[in-house]
């Protein structure tokens, strides 16, 4: 999506100190409130100079972020399950749902510890989701008839050692910590994955309070 030439908030660069000291204060100027527990930003948000994870002064590590989600996530409904047809309710309502994903943008800082954490997470997780495929690999290799297994037994030690390293590793990544978007309405959106001491720096509405209006 272009830019408006009349919407400077869409831009990546963080607002000048003068504005971001307000910026830590005022729900209206971040763009951003904590609602039940979780992160409600408006497009184009910049969060405070902190990091999302543990408040720390974190200024220098400010990153923008462009987030897509779709306001419905009710899935393609029960005319998948009818065979054939039900493929074309599926491919009909991705199409769909694609042309209808929105995007928004939201400007926040990440310290340099937990911005470390993050890429070593995403090292062990690729690491060890690369060993566990191969030592994977090399069970179903082993357990071919050959010389050093002249009855062909499966080596089911490997196998299950590889697929147990691979899921492992595979639930590293679901702890990679981020901002991911929970829910969203046009231009608003609730975001998960901020730290708890961060949320609890940022206003307040309570569930019942109405969204307010940008
Ligand atoms: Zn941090």
């Amino acid at each position: 999506m272009p830019n408006p030439p009349g919407n400077p908030q869409r831009k990546a660069t963080p607002a000048p100190a003068s504005m971001r000291s307000t910026a830590t204060t005022s729900a209206q100027s971040t763009g951003a409130y904590v609602r039940g527990g979780v992160l409600v930003v408006r497009d184009g948000a910049s969060l405070p100079d902190r990091c999302i994870r543990c408040k720390a002064p974190a200024a220098d590590g400010r990153v923008t972020k462009r987030f897509a989600y779709n306001e419905d996530e009710s899935g393609p409904g029960m005319g998948t399950f009818v065979p054939i047809v039900g493929r074309l309710f599926w491919i009909t309502w991705l199409f769909n749902r694609l042309n209808t994903r929105e995007y928004l943008t939201v400007s926040y800082c990440i310290c340099t510890k937990h911005r470390t954490i993050k890429w070593l997470a995403i090292a062990a997780m690729t690491i060890g989701m690369i060993a566990g495929t191969i030592a994977t690999v090399m069970g179903f290799a082993n357990s071919g008839k050959s010389p050093a297994n002249p009855r062909g037994e499966i080596d089911s030690t490997t196998i299950i050692i590889g697929v147990l390293i691979f899921f492992a590793a595979a639930l590293c990544g679901l702890a990679i910590s981020g901002l991911k978007v929970a829910s969203g309405t046009t231009n608003v959106a609730e975001l998960t994955g901020a730290g708890k001491p961060f949320l609890e720096s940022l206003p307040k509405f309570s569930k019942t309070a109405a969204m307010p209006r940008y």
